[in-house]
C-alpha cells in the first residue's frame, strides 16, 4: 500500500466539509494593482503569519512566479520555512526576532531588522564567525508605532554608530518603519513620513547615500507623503483584495489608485444535517439556546476550532441568497443556523458561503468585512484566525516542481 503524504490526506478529507480559498488570478491581478500604486518602487511582498493563514510557501512560490522582487516575514522560523521549500528571492525578517536565532537568520540567507546597537553587535559577531562576505541588514527605526526601534532619535543616533563599525560584517542596505495610522488618519501619516524621511537623511549621512528605504505597507499606498523619497512598499493584507481604510481615504485620488484591488478570499462549509424544531426546548450545551417551534436549523461544518470564536460572535452564512443567522454558541468543529427560510430548504450536503460570492459570475456574496464585523474582527484577525485547509484556486496550470514540495 502507498502511503497518502500526510498534506494530502488531510486535505481530502477536511475539504470534503470545509474550505478557504484563495485565487491565485486575483493574487496575481492584486500585485499587479499594487505594484502600479507603488508607481515603479520595488515590492516587498508580506507572507507573515503564514501568508496571512494562506500558506506561506504556496503564496511565496506565486508571488516568486509573478516577479515580486523580495518577501518580508515576521520571524526568522517564517524564513527559514520559505528557504526550505526553495525560495530564492531576498527575505526580511521584519519584526525584531530574539538574539539565538541570529545564527539560524545567517544560515538561511535573511536579511534581519536591527532596531538597537545591541542586535547590530550580535548579528555582526555571528557573520564575523560564519566568515565571507558582508550580509545584508535593514535598519528598523520607529516614526510612530512605538513597538520597534529608538523612539527618541538619541538612540538612533547608536544604533547608526554600531552599524558603521560593524560594516566588515554586517551591510546596511536599507532603513524602514511601520506607519500606525495609514489608511485612517491622513494628517498622522504625512507627520509620521515626515519623521521618516528625517531618520533617513541621518542615516544616510551615516551609512551613505546607497542606503535604500521603505515606508508604506498596502495602507500607504493611499497616502503620495508615504511614497515621497522611498524605493520599496511592503504590501500585504491588499494581496488578497483587502483593505481596512476609511472610506473618505479612499475617495483621495490617492486613494482611486487601489479602486482595482479584487476580492482573492472565499470560505464556505457545508451542511451536515438540519433539525426541524417540534416543541419549545432548548439547544446545546446546556439546552440554553432557544428556538420557536416549527424553526429548522442546519448543523454546518465549522466551529470554534477553525476561528469560529468568542461570546460576543454573531456570525452568520449565506445559503441559496438567505442571510441565516447562528443559534446558540459554536461548537468545536459544528455550528448550528437558522436555515428556515432557505428557499427550497436546505439540505445535508449543501454548502453554506460565509465569506465570497454564492455562485460562479454573480449573485448574493458576503464580505470579508462582514465577517470581520460579525466577529468583533479586524480583517488581520480575522484572516489568522480562520483555521482550515486552504484551496487555491488557479486558473494557470502548476509549474513543475510546486508538486515536489508537497511530498
Ligand atoms: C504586516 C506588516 C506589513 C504589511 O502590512 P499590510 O497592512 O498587510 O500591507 C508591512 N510592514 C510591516 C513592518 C508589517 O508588520
Amino acid at each position: 500500500m502507498t502511503a497518502i503524504p500526510r498534506r494530502e490526506r488531510v486535505a481530502s478529507l477536511a475539504a470534503a466539509r470545509l474550505e478557504k480559498t484563495v485565487s491565485a488570478d486575483a493574487v496575481r491581478h492584486n500585485l499587479g494593482v499594487l505594484r502600479a500604486a507603488a508607481g515603479g518602487r520595488r515590492v516587498m511582498a508580506v507572507v507573515k503569519g503564514d501568508a496571512y493563514g494562506f500558506g506561506a510557501p504556496d503564496l511565496a512560490r506565486l508571488l516568486v512566479d509573478a516577479r515580486v522582487d523580495a518577501l518580508a516575514v515576521d520571524t526568522v522560523a517564517q524564513g527559514a520555512e520559505l528557504r526550505e521549500v526553495g525560495i530564492e528571492v531576498p527575505i526580511l525578517v521584519m519584526d525584531v526576532d530574539v538574539a539565538d536565532n541570529a545564527a539560524a537568520c545567517a544560515r538561511h540567507r535573511l536579511m534581519p531588522a536591527v532596531a538597537t546597537a545591541e542586535q547590530v553587535r550580535r548579528h555582526g559577531a555571528v557573520l564575523r564567525d560564519r566568515g565571507g562576505a558582508p550580509a545584508t541588514v535593514w535598519l528598523r527605526t520607529n516614526v510612530g508605532f512605538n513597538r520597534f526601534g529608538p523612539r527618541e532619535d538619541e538612540g538612533f543616533g547608536a544604533v547608526l554608530d554600531a552599524l558603521h563599525e560593524a560594516r566588515d560584517a554586517v551591510r546596511p542596505a536599507g532603513v524602514f518603519a511601520h506607519l500606525s495610522s495609514a489608511g485612517r488618519d491622513e494628517g498622522e501619516t504625512a507627520a509620521q513620513a515626515d519623521a521618516f524621511r528625517a531618520r533617513l537623511a541621518s542615516t544616510r549621512a551615516v551609512l551613505g547615500p546607497r542606503v535604500v528605504a521603505s515606508l508604506a505597507a498596502t495602507h500607504g499606498l493611499l497616502h503620495p507623503d508615504a511614497l515621497r523619497g522611498t524605493d520599496w512598499v511592503r504590501p500585504g493584507l491588499g494581496l488578497y483584495g483587502l483593505l481596512q481604510a476609511d472610506d473618505r481615504v479612499r475617495a483621495t485620488p490617492a486613494g482611486a489608485r487601489l479602486d482595482g484591488l479584487r476580492p482573492a478570499v472565499s470560505v464556505r462549509a457545508r451542511v451536515l444535517d438540519v433539525v426541524t424544531v417540534t416543541r419549545s426546548e432548548g439547544f446545546g450545551y446546556d439546552r440554553s439556546a432557544s428556538v420557536a417551534p416549527g424553526r429548522r436549523l442546519g448543523s454546518v461544518a465549522i466551529g470554534f476550532s477553525h476561528g469560529l470564536a468568542g461570546s460576543a460572535a454573531a456570525p452568520r452564512g449565506l445559503l441559496r441568497g438567505r442571510s441565516c443567522a447562528m443559534v446558540g454558541r459554536p461548537g468545536m468543529d459544528c455550528t448550528q443556523f437558522d436555515v428556515t427560510d432557505v428557499p427550497g430548504g436546505a439540505r445535508p450536503g449543501d454548502w453554506m458561503t460565509f465569506i465570497g460570492p454564492e455562485h460562479e459570475g454573480g449573485g448574493p456574496a458576503r464580505t470579508a468585512r462582514d465577517l470581520g464585523a460579525e466577529l468583533g474582527l479586524s480583517l488581520y484577525e480575522l484572516l489568522a484566525t480562520l483555521r482550515m485547509p486552504v484551496r487555491v484556486e488557479d486558473s494557470r496550470p502548476r509549474r513543475d516542481g510546486i508538486e515536489a514540495f508537497e511530498d
